[in-house]
């Protein structure tokens, strides 16, 4: 929304096409806030959010996006305020900032613990005012490439039924990311990485595809976030003794070291007997009910309504779970993909911002001010093309019709249920070769059932049955690529850990970023250098 926004303001026409009713984006279930220093807590300046952005990603972030990244930031956060957005408030009416995992000040911006919800209403009420038109209930699908350049999607309208084409002379993947492809996610239904799936086959190439972000903090067995804004707040963790066991893992930053860290610590207690249940207890008990009640009201409602847990009295079982995919499709700082009239942005891109480990609260902020990038570069650079042929068309109605007519095979479910649970399993907070390699094996015998799925509903209107069949298809060539990029990193940084064979980080083979295209219907793996600018590679400590 941010991006149609700004190709508006920059005089193109616009159209939005979502498969969801736009407020119903992954983006409003955002709890925690959103990254800008604006130092109305403390001191605070964007080359200190630079510098923590950068060590967060375990150095694998581009230095020059992130510096765009923190220094648009404090602008954009305001913008949004000026269109509405009701941030928390200090005592003397500033926007609020609260502490967030490794960051050196408090930065994050919050509307309590619902920030995702209110940014994405006036993002939306932006949209109505400037009378964007929006087609929602239409499944994006396939991406046409003409001649080197992207000329529009073609997409199914899923109330009425029927394939459209769009034509375009630019187009913007906004997709967001692919946490349903992990069983204990804290992602919506619809995060099923359908543009980066989309743009992989167009042969744009995707980047970093290994770097899942486990959230420590997560409800079992639902997968239901709690936000880290907990721990921003002062909650501790403390697995079955009642110990704050972060002393061991990082002692000085503890419940605020980043996020890869604080997951491997998690794992580590529960898998060596020292949780509770298969977790561990995030407690808020000292916080007070005044606290809990004024700034994380939502949680404690998640936590009854999904836990049974009123964390004003007890403590809430946690345990990490997939949130965030810090890989996407390849862009550079204006969000334009190697395919011409292409672009990417939001979690669907990787630009690099967050290189092997994303900081809570920066994500929001990426989408802000890269998606307004994206937009306002797409406007003013409108190349020719925009029309879809009509053999594409043809050939792709003659494909979902040979999907819908099958009737011989199998449904979707179990092979989406088979793929989440070893994705899990295999490629996890731990990886470990002989899981990859597994995993490898597991996703190539999942895609050849996939070949013979069955949409058990024939009929056109809200065909479900068949958008969740295509969004399969997504996910498992999103698979692939994740464990093809895993295999090829022979080390340890951020997200991606290897305990048993390369415990270390290895800056002399591996400080570049992993690339997959697809090849004859399989991965093709590649590298690309990390732009460093003003921060050498240094060891993370917490
Ligand atoms: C529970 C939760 C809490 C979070 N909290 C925070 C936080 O506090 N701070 C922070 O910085 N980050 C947070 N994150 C991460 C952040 O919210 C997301 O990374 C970000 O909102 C993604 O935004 P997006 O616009 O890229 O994608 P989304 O918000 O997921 O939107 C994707 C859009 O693309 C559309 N779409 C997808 N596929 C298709 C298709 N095939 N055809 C047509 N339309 C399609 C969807 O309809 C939707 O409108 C959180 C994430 C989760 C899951």
């Amino acid at each position: 929304m941010r991006a149609a926004v700004a190709a508006q303001e920059a005089g193109a026409d616009v159209a939005l096409l979502s498969k969801l009713h736009p407020t119903r984006s992954h983006s409003g279930a955002a709890e925690g806030g959103i990254n800008a220093a604006l130092g109305n807590a403390s001191e605070d300046n964007p080359e200190s959010h630079a510098f923590d952005t950068v060590k967060g990603s375990d150095y694998l972030a581009d230095q020059d996006a992130v510096e765009i990244l923190c220094d648009s930031a404090p602008e954009d956060v305001y913008e949004l305020e000026h269109w509405g957005a009701l941030f928390s408030r200090t005592a003397d009416g500033r926007i609020a900032q609260r502490p967030f995992g490794a960051a050196g000040a408090p930065r994050t911006a919050y509307a309590a613990d619902i920030t995702g919800h209110v940014l994405i209403q006036v993002l939306y009420e932006q949209i109505v005012r400037r009378e964007i038109p929006v087609y929602e209930e239409w499944y994006a699908w396939r991406l046409v490439v003409d001649g080197g350049r992207c000329v529009g999607v073609l997409a199914w309208d899923l109330l009425n039924g029927g394939l459209k084409s769009v034509g375009a002379k630019a187009t913007i993947i906004a997709t967001g990311g692919p946490g349903r492809l992990y069983a204990g996610s804290t992602n919506a239904y619809a995060c099923t990485g359908d543009g980066m799936a989309m743009a992989l086959r167009a042969g744009a190439p995707l980047e970093d595809m290994e770097m899942m972000q486990f959230h420590p903090t997560t409800l079992a067995p639902s997968g239901v976030l709690i936000t880290e804004g907990c721990r921003g707040e002062g909650a501790y963790l403390v697995n079955a003794s009642g110990e704050r066991f972060l002393k061991h893992y990082a002692p000085h930053a503890m419940e605020l070291a980043s996020r890869d860290v604080i997951s491997r610590a998690v794992q580590t207690e529960i898998d060596g007997g020292r949780g509770v249940d298969g977790s561990v207890m995030l407690d808020l008990r000292h916080l007070g009910a005044e606290r809990i009640l004024e700034r994380l009201h939502n949680t404690r409602e998640l936590s009854l309504t999904f836990a049974g847990v009123d964390p004003i009295y007890d403590p809430i079982p946690v345990r990490p779970g997939a949130h965030y995919h810090m890989g996407g499709v390849d862009t550079d700082v204006w969000g334009r993909t190697p395919i011409e009239g292409l672009y990417a942005a939001g979690e669907a891109a990787c630009v690099s911002v967050h290189g092997a480990n994303r900081l809570g609260g920066n994500a929001l902020m990426e989408t802000i001010t890269f998606g307004k990038r994206a937009g306002r570069h797409a406007a003013e650079n409108l190349g020719g093309g925009g029309e879809v042929s009509e053999s594409a068309v043809r050939d792709a109605q003659r494909e979902l019709s040979d999907l819908v007519a099958r009737t011989d095979g199998e449904r979707p479910w179990s092979i989406r249920n088979e793929l989440a649970e070893s994705m899990h399993d295999n490629f996890g907070v731990f990886r470990r070769e002989a899981g990859m390699q597994e995993q490898t094996r597991i996703v190539e015998r999942l895609r050849e059932r996939y070949a013979r799925v069955v949409v058990e509903d024939k009929g056109d209107v809200f065909n479900s049955d068949l958008t969740q069949a295509l969004e399969l298809g997504c996910l498992l060539d999103l698979a692939a690529c994740m464990v093809e990029a895993g295999l090829a990193r022979k080390e340890s940084r951020g997200a991606h850990a290897r305990p048993d064979d390369y415990p270390k980080r290895d800056d002399e083979n591996f400080l570049r970023h992993t690339i997959v295209t697809w090849a004859d219907g399989r991965p093709k793996l590649d590298w690309k250098p990390v732009t460093i600018t003003r921060w050498q590679p240094a060891e993370r400590e917490y």
